[in-house]
């Protein structure tokens, strides 16, 4: 709560008190120069209450002292305007102090029934809660002012009273001391304080003793039962279990609000000396509470109904979260399916267009694949960033007949958000069978999510759209994996990955210029593993950081010895993302650099194109840093991405390789001819260098030459060689092509 907010509160409720007190007067047919003085002090309150949101505005003070702030002032000049007639006209001191402590109780203990409103509640309670705040004050104000001032009650009263109190205030200081929350403490005592001023007001206001002690025992059962069941603070912001017990702690900790009050008033209505006005005010008082308590429990079921809905949904799509799916999974009847289904390209949408667009689609992939799951008695959830969870009656051979509906879609939301389809939005799925009769079994009920989540995977490794079921097959994938895994972990360590060197040729002259260093793993258990499976599972598990750093050592060392640095020739090693992102990587460069003393320019570093898509990206830092550094910048498998281009005037790129599938593309039927010469044009108008992958044929050979292009690299000039081969094809010139016939 603002300063401001608070002395606004307090302003309010002054001028409250401002309006009832003249009010019991007029009702008492009582105007003389101790009411004109009551008035006076509690405008001057006001007027101080209303400045000071306007002086301490901005100030740099913690808002619990400007609370203390706002409140002492409201505070002091509330017990002045109440006491100060009082005094003038009431001949013992003594009363009056007790009820300025009264009054300082029943302010605290307003206070902090406030304070765990105003967690749960919005501003829109301000004016009630003024009015409870004037009207509880009035109402003591009031009672100093006429039992001191006409009523005229003994001095023997007065002292019982006072042992009373000072039983009371020990009583509640010890109990305030067993809460650990200073605030919280300071409310307590507060509150115990409260309960004793009442306890003395039925006492002292009444000589009929039945009803003061009515009066007197209610007010001690309240005062214990309010330290033992007030809300402990922070609870309700925190939501989950600790909400529901605050929302029970305050329901308990109303009732002995409510019964002091009734208490007070059951006091004065049987007493032969009933005050009119007293009754007057507390019964508004009690009007007011009942009122503001009411609102405040039904704010507080609203927020713990809201706490309990976002536990289990997702705020953006509002599909159930994973918590929610786990709880459905614990409680099958029958056999269900699950499905996982993640959007593939979802990245590449929020990279290019932004979040919001991003979310957007995930929106709409989610109402779409929701329409069409609960036409099918299924349940839909979202529990990854791009993943959703299905929940389909049925066994999986039965759920797959769904499946091409659920994944169009899901396919289908980013034209309807983008009105185009330039960014293919394609869902793979996982199916894994949920047996009936977990119910209850929670560690039983991930089963089938790590099932779907292995099928997701060996969808995903298939590259297209599409799913699979969770088999046999698809659990030794994972433990092929796991197993590599292993054994690569150990090849990386005791340098068992050895590197091959392809030569890069240049289609006029036929000359090797380049090579390009090529991890090659022969485990002795699994055999020859290819790269493309053991640099996936060296990217899952960070091992590719070290791997990248092994191969980029060997390398360099390799070509060093042959002498592919001292003639001029380059060397190309591979990069992947994660090692860009691991700290300290342009420094291992550095170093090995300068270690062979290279000039940097010879050494070429190959990045798939995910490196330049976000602009943010730590990686593409790092780019910049090993450009800065002299090394040139390769981008790789050109043409399998989305070639977005915009990164090639904002980065500093110098070579484009274009990929394999496009160089095989440019002797079949279709525009592949021509997106290639489209492509080295480009390339050659923006200065970079080509180098055409996977040249496997002359005619493939003799296309690139004529479309100038500058590079070539397949198995037309020769595979990777080993280390030991370096120097015969360094100094090799392959046959230059002639013109194709067409
Ligand atoms: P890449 O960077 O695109 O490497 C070119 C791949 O094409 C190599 O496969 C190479 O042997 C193969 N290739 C070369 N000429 C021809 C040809 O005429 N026809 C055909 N069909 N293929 C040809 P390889 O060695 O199996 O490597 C596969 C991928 O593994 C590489 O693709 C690269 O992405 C990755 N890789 C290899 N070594 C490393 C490494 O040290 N670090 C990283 N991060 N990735 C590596
Ligand atoms: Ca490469
Ligand atoms: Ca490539």
């Amino acid at each position: 709560m603002t300063f401001p907010r608070l002395a606004w509160r307090a302003a309010l409720s002054t001028a409250v008190l401002a309006v009832f007190v003249p009010l019991a007067y007029v009702g008492e047919r009582r105007w003389d120069e101790a009411v004109q003085l009551k008035l006076l002090l509690g405008l001057a309150c006001l007027a101080v209450c209303v400045a000071l949101p306007l002086v301490v505005r901005g100030g740099t003070r913690s808002s619990t002292s400007r609370w203390v702030l706002a409140a002492s002032v409201f505070s002091v000049g509330t017990i002045v305007a109440g006491a100060y007639p009082a005094l003038l006209i009431g001949p013992f001191p003594a009363p009056h102090l007790l009820h300025a402590v009264s009054l300082l109780g029943m302010l605290s203990l307003t206070v902090q029934q406030l304070r765990v409103a105003r967690v749960v509640r919005d501003d829109e309670s301000l004016l009630v809660e003024a009015l409870l705040f004037g009207a509880i004050t009035a109402s003591v104000s009031w009672d100093v002012f006429a039992r001191c001032g006409y009523r005229g009650d003994g001095w023997w009263n007065t002292s019982a009273a006072l042992v009373i109190a000072v039983g009371a205030f020990v009583a509640a200081a010890t109990a305030v001391l067993a809460v650990e929350h200073p605030r919280l403490r300071l409310a307590h005592l507060g509150i115990a304080i409260g309960a004793a001023g009442t306890v003395l007001t039925a006492v002292t206001s009444t000589r009929d003793p039945a009803a003061g002690n009515i009066g007197a025992v209610m007010g001690v059962v309240a005062a214990a039962m309010l330290v033992a069941f007030q809300p402990r603070g922070g609870m309700v912001r925190h939501g989950g279990t600790a909400a529901t017990q605050a929302v029970r702690r305050m329901r308990l900790a109303s009732l002995p609000v409510v019964a002091l009050l009734v208490a007070d008033t059951v006091a004065f209505a049987v007493s032969p000396r009933a005050d009119g006005v007293q009754f007057v005010f507390i019964a508004v008082v009690i009007v007011v509470a009942a009122v503001r308590q009411a609102a405040s429990a039904r704010a507080i079921d609203r927020t713990h109904a809201r706490l309990s809905f976002q536990a289990l949904h997702d705020s953006l799509t509002g599909l159930g979260n994973r918590a929610a799916l786990a709880e459905a999974l614990t409680a099958p009847d029958s056999a269900q399916s699950l499905v996982i289904l993640e959007l593939g390209g979802l990245d590449d949408v929020t990279d290019v267009l932004g979040v919001a667009v991003g979310e957007e689609v995930l929106r709409a992939a989610g109402a779409n694949l929701r329409e069409h799951v609960t036409a099918h008695g299924g349940t839909t959830f979202r529990v990854r960033h791009d993943e959703f969870a299905v929940l389909l009656p049925g066994r999986p051979e039965e759920v797959v007949t769904h499946l091409p509906a659920a994944l169009a879609a899901i396919s289908a939301a980013p034209l309807q958000v983008t009105g185009a389809g330039r960014f293919p939005v394609e869902a793979v799925a996982g199916v894994a069978c949920v047996e009936a009769g977990l119910r209850g079994q929670e560690a039983g009920a991930m089963v089938p999510l790590v099932h779907a989540d292995l099928a997701l995977r060996a969808a995903r490794a298939t590259g297209g759209p599409g799913w699979s079921v969770y088999s046999g097959e698809v659990a030794s994938a994972h433990a092929r994996r796991l197993l590599l895994r292993e054994r690569l972990a150990l090849a990386v360590a005791e340098g068992g990955v050895d590197v091959h060197y392809q030569p890069i040729v240049n289609f006029t002259t036929g000359r090797v210029e380049k090579f390009e260093a090529l991890a090659r793993w022969d485990d002795v258990q699994l055999g020859r593993i290819s790269p493309v499976e053991f640099i996936a599972v060296a990217e899952e598990s960070n091992l590719v950081v070290a791997l990248g750093e092994h191969v980029l050592r060997r390398a360099v060392a390799s070509a060093h010895a042959a002498g592919v640095f001292a003639s001029g020739a380059r060397l190309a090693v591979n990069v992947s993302v994660v090692q860009l992102q691991s700290p300290g990587f342009a420094d291992v460069v550095r170093e090995i650099l300068g270690h062979y003393r290279i000039p940097p320019h010879l050494l070429t570093l190959e990045l798939t194109e995910s490196v330049f898509l976000d602009s943010d990206s730590p990686a593409e830092r790092v780019v910049t840093e090993l450009a800065a550094l002299g090394c040139q910048i390769a981008i790789d498998d050109f043409g399998t991405g989305y070639s977005a281009f915009g990164y090639l005037d904002r980065l500093p790129v110098h070579v484009l390789k274009v990929d394999r599938s496009l160089t095989q593309s440019m002797t079949g039927a279709g525009n592949g001819l021509s997106v290639v010469t489209a492509v080295v044009d480009l390339a050659n108008r923006l200065g970079l260098t080509v180098v055409v992958e996977g040249v496997e044929t002359d005619e493939e050979a003799a296309i690139c030459r004529q479309i100038s292009a500058g590079l070539g690299q397949g198995w037309l000039y020769s595979a990777a060689v080993t280390a030991d081969r370096i120097s015969a094809e360094l100094g090799r010139e392959y046959p230059v092509s002639a013109e194709p016939v067409r």
